[in-house]
């Protein structure tokens, strides 16, 4: 979605856009981040003579897959959007790529981890079952780093007895 700057020419010069935006899925770090659902924009432009800046609101539905389970589930977000572009870095002073703009402020409130639920209990080491599902018959040894180190430790405490 490209956006009309054209009747925003006089410094001081503003516009509030309130719509219903469809994005179109992207990826980060091979993740694919899909929007399901059209978002709302309300998004309020000002020209201030050398810049076009940015400000509002964007609110809307991811499609993520959790990073233990892998099961794809929908997290809501809501943006703030501030971005400041300056006129002599852009090519067009009438349109501009709106969409780039909203996925970038869309990355930049991403949760650093992406869980499903945040006591999931991701999938099973040994057969790959879902956990969250069902249970499974594996013999699994809850290895906690911290505890691993001790184990370590105690190991050489008795060889040296
Ligand atoms: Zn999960
Ligand atoms: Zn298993």
């Amino acid at each position: 979605m490209n956006l009309d700057l054209s009747n925003l020419k006089e410094p001081g010069s503003s516009k509030r856009i309130q719509e219903k935006v469809q994005i179109p899925a992207f990826e980060l770090h091979s993740q694919k981040i899909e929007p399901p659902y059209p978002f709302d924009l309300d998004l309020y432009i000002i020209n201030t003579d050398d810049s076009f800046v940015f400000t509002g609101q964007l609110a809307g539905v991811l499609s993520l897959n959790c990073s233990r389970c892998l099961e794809k589930f929908e997290h809501e977000i809501q943006v703030e959007v501030e971005e400041e572009l300056f006129k002599n870095e852009l090519e067009n002073l009438e349109r501009i790529n709106l969409i780039g703009i909203l996925q970038e402020n869309i990355l930049l409130n991403l949760p650093i981890k992406s869980l499903c639920s945040n006591d999931c209990k991701g999938l099973c080491t040994i057969c790959g079952q879902n956990l969250n599902e069902n249970k499974c018959d594996c013999e699994r040894e809850m290895i906690d780093p911290r505890l691993a180190i001790l184990k370590d430790f105690y190991k050489k405490a008795d060889q040296e007895r």
